[in-house]
């Protein structure tokens, strides 16, 4: 899960991190407002939407009057924005953060990540901040500084210092190592996944402050931070999968035309794979679960079937904890109460297959069924060039 640069500021003032001054508005009169409340004379407005590169798009922007923060904020709120790092067709801005304008002497880029070949968290730092942090890695690694941490023993002291001086922030290790532990803490008591500062900066003040905050979460673990799972924002995520959660399905929107409809992970990756090994393209994945009920296979295909480039479905079920049978009630219940103008293939296998068959057969719909994955695979993507484009 993620969360808006707003939000993740206020986790990094509540652990003592310093981030400018500032307040999220919703409509051009509160931008003036927040701007007067917050006194001196320039400041930032900021689209606050789940996606970065927003400087370069035009989701930044600095104004030196209260009347030019609220012309500047209502451009900005519900226009749709487009950066580097949202999908083509943008995203639309609800909210915006206005903060005061900080005085910037040297920017840096500071974040925390779980590593998954260390499995540990890794620090990474670089003097190169403000800018896309991929591109340094690409152009010039040796500018990126990575430290790990044991989790035994937690980020020491002399590990921040090292990062100091490896970012030419050598005469400030004092107060960087501070920063840096209340950044450590703040990531592992809210199991974050990534915690990243790009800027941060040191003011013409020489201090350090958080300018930027990106912020993500493991959703495994939000059972036990529930203020943070408050924070989520709808609008931000894809209504398909947002629908898909509240059925418990594990759904993920991909750009492909064949409809996946499968139980387990392990298999519906499997299921991907095979389609395209036969020349096809997934257009999600989609995990039933175990012990799904023919409601739940029915609100599969309508999630599915939401998505307009769907040209096939193909349902995958080996069937353990599972029923067959519960399955093909919900395809055949699915196929009466909604318009499936695409082929649809089945494969089942596992408990009660034969009665699992039996209804698809005697249900009088034109299903392809299909004996094994490969076979369904095939069949689905045959199936494409039946239907057009
Ligand atoms: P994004 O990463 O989405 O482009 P940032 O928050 O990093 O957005 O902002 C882009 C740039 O705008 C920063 O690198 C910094 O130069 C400038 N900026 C952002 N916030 C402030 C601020 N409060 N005061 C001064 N400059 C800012
Ligand atoms: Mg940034």
């Amino acid at each position: 899960m993620n969360i808006h640069e707003y939000q993740a500021k206020q986790l990094l003032r509540n652990h003592r991190v310093t981030t400018p001054r500032g307040e999220v508005v919703y409509t051009s009169k509160a931008a003036a407002r927040v701007a007067e409340d917050l006194g001196g004379s320039r400041w930032v407005v900021k689209a606050q939407i789940h996606a970065g590169g927003r400087g370069k798009a035009g989701g930044v922007k600095i104004g030196n009057t209260p009347e030019k923060i609220a012309e500047i904020a209502d451009h900005m709120l519900g226009s749709i924005l487009v950066t580097a790092q949202t999908d083509p067709d943008g995203q639309r801005v609800n909210r915006v953060l206005v903060e005061r304008a900080s005085r910037i002497e040297r920017e840096f880029y500071l974040s925390l990540v779980v590593d998954r070949d260390s499995q540990r968290i890794v620090v990474i730092a670089s003097a190169e901040g403000g800018v896309d942090i991929e591109e340094v890695a690409e152009a010039r690694p040796d500018a990126i500084h990575k430290e790990h941490v044991d989790p035994g023993v937690g980020l020491l002291d002399f590990q921040c210092r090292k990062v100091a001086t490896a970012i030419g922030l050598g005469n400030r290790t004092t107060s960087f190592t501070r920063l840096l532990k209340r950044m450590y803490r703040l990531f592992r008591d809210r199991d974050c996944l990534m915690l990243e500062i790009n800027p941060f900066i040191e003011t013409e003040d020489g201090e350090l402050v958080a300018l930027d905050a990106k912020m993500t979460f493991d959703d495994n673990a939000l059972f036990r931070q529930g203020d943070v799972a408050e924070l989520r924002d709808f609008d931000e995520e894809d209504p398909k999968e947002v629908d898909a959660s509240g059925h418990g399905l594990n759904y993920i929107a991909l750009d492909g035309s064949v409809g996946c409809i499968v139980n387990g992970a392990g298999l519906a990756m499997a299921t991907m794979d095979a389609i395209v090994h036969h020349g096809g393209r997934p257009a999600n994945f989609l995990d039933v679960g175990g012990g799904a009920s023919p409601e739940k296979i029915a609100n599969a295909f309508r999630i599915v079937l939401r998505d307009p480039n769907v040209r096939a479905i193909l349902v995958n079920i080996f069937a353990g904890i599972n029923r067959c049978d519960w399955i093909a009630t919900g395809v055949v219940q699915a196929a009466q109460d909604q318009k499936i103008d695409v082929p649809v293939i089945v494969r089942l296998a596992g408990t009660n297959v034969d009665e699992g068959r039996a209804i698809l057969d005697a249900s009088g719909l034109e299903l392809i069924q299909a004996e094994d994955l490969d076979d369904a695979a095939v069949k689905a993507v045959a199936s494409l060039e039946e239907v057009p484009a």
